[in-house]
């Protein structure tokens, strides 16, 4: 991933800014400070890359998704569709809210589909936890219309997909909120970290109270103002958000690079018996970061998961791995092991989420082999890499089918 993979000068020259200040709190303390204000800086830095009108930065993306499910008017007994294939921080932020997950289906985008929306409405549903997964982003124009159709809230979790955009308009404000990741395997990282964003002004504002305390940042000291709604402390570190601003800088030519080195492998392997690619519903506005293999069906996709790995290539299916993607590994969210189990004791669950039924994910996830996309790899590294990548492909589909 490669918010990791560039790194130097630029981020230590942010955090030595905040350093030679000695003021790592990213409000007050104006006579100290010198006048740096990394996360601001760094908000006005995403603002700028995605498009944004309002950037609020926090402690983790997780919290970022929960900051705006709540700033996008969504609390206690609503409804919210979410997707089986995401990371758990999406089901969790709707649970620590009160709120109530439902699943629906996703497709061959990897995310959510309008059909699989359209099925999962019942008369409570308030809104859809949209999640851009792998890199690529959702079929919007479908989704739009559901999200017409039935007056629904529309809210991204774009944690995987900063700087991935749908014919222009930049994931994370394709709905109402929107939010990023800076965990240390996302795009742009600053160890940890996250971003809210929206074109909403109220939204802003209640954000901005939200992830801390309710504070509502009117005049120039902070704790001597106003308190208009309770919240917590998700606020970012200026060390953290400094490291933040460098790297959101770098997310334009991330997004270039990923993109040259996965459309040069898509090219190449496109022939090769067996494989098929995750859909991108608009190709220009891919981030890249993953390379998504979808074989013909989890068999054959496990043979060449095999064969990757005996061949030391990389590569991985949410299924047959422990990663914490998919629903097949979220027992402790089917028996409700969970600090946010209350409201669904409460109000009851709206699935049974034991025996949740999800053909058509189970199938997608199944036939999914995703590759690291790297920004660093040179024409050689791509030749070599396409070329095992060939070969153990072909190797494993001619075992397979014989
Ligand atoms: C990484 C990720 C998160 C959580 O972000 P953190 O910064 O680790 O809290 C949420 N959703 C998705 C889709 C992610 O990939």
């Amino acid at each position: 991933m490669p918010g990791t993979e560039l790194f130097g000068a630029e981020e230590r020259k942010e955090i030595n800014d905040v350093l030679e200040t000695g003021i790592l709190f990213r409000y007050n303390h104006e006579a100290q400070r010198n006048n740096i204000w990394k996360a601001r800086e760094m908000e006005a830095e995403v603002c700028k890359v995605v498009g944004a009108k309002y950037a609020h930065a926090v402690s983790s993306g997780s919290t970022a998704i929960q900051t705006a499910l709540v700033a996008a008017g969504i609390g206690v007994g609503d409804e919210v569709i979410v997707p089986p294939f995401t990371y758990i921080a999406s089901v969790e932020a709707v649970l620590m809210i009160g709120a109530l997950p439902v699943f629906a289906e996703i497709d061959e985008t990897l995310c959510l589909s309008a059909e699989g929306i359209r099925k999962a409405i019942t008369p409570n549903t308030k809104a859809i936890c949209l999640v851009h997964m792998c890199g690529q982003m959702a079929d919007m124009d479908a989704i739009f219309e559901v999200v017409r159709e039935h007056d629904l809230i529309l809210v991204e979790d774009a944690g995987q997909a900063m700087g991935a955009s749908y014919k222009g308009t930049f994931t994370g404000l394709l709905g109402k909120t929107g939010a990023y990741s800076y965990d240390f395997f996302k795009i742009a990282t600053a160890g940890e970290g996250g971003v809210f964003v929206t074109n909403d002004e109220q939204a802003y504002k209640f954000a901005d109270s939200y992830a801390d305390h309710g504070h509502d940042h009117i005049g120039s000291n902070r704790g001597m103002e106003q308190h208009p709604i309770i919240g917590f402390n998700y606020r970012i570190s200026e060390l953290h958000a400094a490291v933040g601003l460098a790297q959101t800088r770098r997310v334009p030519y991330l997004v270039e690079k990923n993109n040259e080195h996965k459309k040069w492998l898509m090219n190449r392997l496109a022939n090769v018996p067996g494989v098929g690619f995750a859909r991108i519903p608009d190709p220009d506005g891919d981030s890249a970061t993953f390379l998504n293999l979808l074989l013909p069906d989890t068999e054959s996709a496990q043979a060449v998961v095999a064969e990757l790995n005996a061949a030391g290539v990389g590569g991985f299916n949410y299924w047959f791995t422990n990663m914490y993607h998919f629903i097949n590994q979220w027992d402790h969210f089917k028996e409700m092991r969970t600090a946010g189990k209350l409201a669904v004791q409460i109000l009851g669950a709206p699935q049974d989420y034991a025996n949740l039924d999800l053909p058509k994910s189970q199938e997608v996830i199944g036939r999914l082999i995703s590759f690291g996309v790297r920004v660093t790899w040179t024409q050689t590294e791509l030749e070599t890499l396409a070329n095992k990548l060939e070969a153990a492909i072909r190797k494993a589909m001619a075992a397979y089918t014989c």
